[in-house]
């Protein structure tokens, strides 16, 4: 198949062109377009230039097409659900239904869901004095940098609520993994006016002249906290707006009154969901010695069930990590946890390495100051925690830069509220991890960023506010 950009309404080919490797064979997937610095500053022009006719649309108008654009999406879904699965690695189906039809679900979802707000203006005032109202403005050209973990869920969950807002926008997929929403741009120039939606493919060059580009007013990144920081360099010459959803390393700890054959499975998939490549996947189990035993006894037990292959095959419950990369940090903080002397309850040696295959792996004997412990996996590698004192056990999972989500796990509810609102972070669950859902704001403190994603706080995130005072003439 042939990719293209796309820039103001049409599809065109890349200046250049980089390989798109398929993480479960390690062959080449597709040659995929790589925009030059030119297209994009074309792409950015194009978006400008779209941006009066767009934000001058009513919601109600700009819902019209986002909705057709969901439709559209949804009609190409067994295209768009391969394409995820070839160049992400995550299976079809999957362990508890949670592969590529459980991300093109969550994107038709959120779409739709995200297209239905509103944001009217508020009345702060109104009497015979004066009138006084607040208004969301639209910013302009927003940019838009994703990850490769889900490609197509995190472009809807940057692009959606820009263009309700009335921007337009450029959206830069992650390298790795550029095919799908290459192809979503494809779709949304039949439906919407050109350069109000523009795709451009690249790496970190590209990201990094999205950042800096005076034209761009704001730019939404999900990725790494490091790419983070060096965006908020570059944002910083035309003051763009950030959000910024970076990195996680978040704990669960498990209380001594906790159901463990109840938690264990809600425990097992929110720690490997997408294969452990989920930013609030939880990290870093933190349980109670009296519990600890049992715990880890029913974690195994699922874990050794669990089928590690090509995502193609549908027996597969995980597919391959994404990239070498990843692969080889994932080898490097098991060999470290070795080295420390750290048990291994199942997995932790590649068999298969025909493509990035890394098998569910479970780690006990472990504690902080392992770089399994203290650093983000980003794969399926859970390090299990025993701990005496819930007050030390909370100081552990405060001591990480990191401030993405955190959980609680006990029968009484109150205790786990109790301990879950003395977590830094900035979702907090309690007897469940890793849950979103569109009108829930989701975002990060510390290290992992700032500004939120979802509902109404989500959508003002891609607004200024203009303040209006009317007096009596
Ligand atoms: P990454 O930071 O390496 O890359 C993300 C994107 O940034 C890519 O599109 C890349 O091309 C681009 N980029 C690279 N250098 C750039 C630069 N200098 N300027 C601008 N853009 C640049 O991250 P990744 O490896 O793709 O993703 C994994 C990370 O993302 C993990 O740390 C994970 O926790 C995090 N993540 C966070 C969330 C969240 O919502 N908080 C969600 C998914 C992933």
């Amino acid at each position: 198949m042939n990719y293209h950009l796309t820039i103001n309404g049409q599809s065109v080919p890349g200046a250049s062109t980089f390989d798109v490797i398929n993480p479960a064979d390690k062959s080449v997937l597709a040659a995929a377009p790589k925009a030059s610095v030119e297209q994009l500053n074309n792409a950015v022009a194009a978006a400008k230039a779209a941006f009066p006719a767009w934000s001058a649309l009513s919601y109600e108008q700009r819902r019209e097409k986002l909705m057709a654009l969901a439709d559209a999406i949804e009609a190409a879904g067994g295209e768009l659900m391969q394409s995820l699965t070839q160049e992400q690695g995550k299976p079809m189906k999957g362990f508890a239904d949670m592969g590529s039809g459980f991300e093109f679900g969550g994107t038709l979802a959120w779409m739709r869901a995200t297209a239905s707000y509103d944001l009217p203006p508020e009345v702060i005032q109104d009497n015979d004095t004066a009138r006084i109202e607040l208004h969301r403005k639209p910013l302009g050209v927003v940019g838009s940098i994703t990850p490769w973990n889900y490609p197509l869920l995190i472009t809807v969950w940057h692009v959606i609520p820009a263009l309700l807002t009335g921007n337009t926008v450029v959206v830069k997929p992650s390298e790795m993994t550029p095919l799908t929403v290459l192809r979503f741009g494809e779709i949304a120039k039949d439906i919407l006016p050109p350069g109000v939606l523009n795709v451009v493919a690249g790496d970190g060059e590209i990201g990094a002249a999205i950042s800096s580009h005076p034209d761009i007013s704001k730019i939404v990144f999900t990725g790494s906290t490091p790419t983070g920081k060096a965006i908020m360099h570059s944002a910083a010459d035309n003051l763009k707006r950030l959000t910024l959803e970076l990195g996680g390393n978040d704990a669960g700890i498990v209380l001594a009154d906790a159901d463990i054959e109840a938690i264990a499975p809600k425990i097992f998939a929110t720690a490997f969901i997408n294969n452990g490549q989920t930013c609030a996947a939880l990290k870093r189990l933190y349980v109670h010695k009296s519990v600890h035993d049992q715990l880890c006894a029913a974690l195994t037990g699922i874990a050794k069930a669990m089928k590690t292959g090509n995502g193609m095959d549908e027996s597969s419950d995980f597919g391959p990590l994404q990239n070498e990369k990843q692969f080889n940090i994932v080898k490097e903080l098991a060999k470290d946890a070795k080295a420390r002397g750290a048990h291994f309850l199942c997995g932790g040696e590649v068999t298969d390495d025909s493509g990035y295959f890394y098998p569910v792996t479970l780690v006990n004997n472990i504690s902080d100051g392992a770089r399994l412990v203290d650093e983000e996996q980003f794969g399926p590698i859970l390090p299990i925690i025993k701990f005496n004192d819930v007050e030390d056990a909370i100081a552990r999972a405060n001591a990480s830069n990191n401030g993405l989500g955190g959980s609680v796990w006990s029968r009484d509810i109150a205790a786990a509220q109790q301990v879950a609102s003395r977590l830094e972070c900035g979702s907090a669950w309690v007897n469940h991890h890793a849950m979103i859902q569109p009108d829930a704001p989701f975002g990060g403190v510390k290290d992992s960023g700032f500004g939120v994603e979802f509902g109404e706080a989500g959508l003002k995130e891609f607004t200024s506010i203009q303040t209006v005072h009317i007096y009596p003439g």
